[in-house]
């Protein structure tokens, strides 16, 4: 089982701040912002390379609970959604995660 895997078995723990069926979001273990939250499918997607129209209902509804999840954390000025997708882009767990980060200026240089 992979790292996040574990996380939703509760055989790792993490500080969720948003759980439903399908959803879990929790807090970075090594934050880069003020507010860094990973929100994941439960089930396992390797990454975005893995996202097909089987699977694809569940990646639409992370976005649907992004903007609830940004809000209760109070994010009014804004934040950034990202996932990193293979080595190139420096994905280090494979299971597909995006990260909200916010909670002060981000830097505009993505790449
Ligand atoms: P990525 O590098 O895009 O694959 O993102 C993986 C993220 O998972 C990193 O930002 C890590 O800090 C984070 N991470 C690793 N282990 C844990 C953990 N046990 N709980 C919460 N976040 C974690
Ligand atoms: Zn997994």
């Amino acid at each position: 089982m992979c790292l996040f895997c574990k996380i939703v078995a509760g055989e790792i723990p993490s500080t969720k701040v948003y759980e439903d069926d399908t959803v879990l979001a929790f807090r970075d273990i090594a934050p880069m912002a003020p507010t860094h939250i990973l929100v994941i499918p439960k089930t396992h997607i390797p990454s975005v390379d893995g996202v097909t129209a089987e699977n694809s209902a569940v990646v639409a509804h992370i976005f649907e609970v992004i903007p609830g999840i940004a809000a209760a954390e109070g994010l009014t000025g804004g934040y950034r959604v990202v996932s990193n997708c293979g080595p190139d882009a420096g994905q280090t767990v494979p299971h597909l995660h995006f990260h909200i980060l916010g909670g002060k200026q981000l830097r505009t240089d993505m790449a």
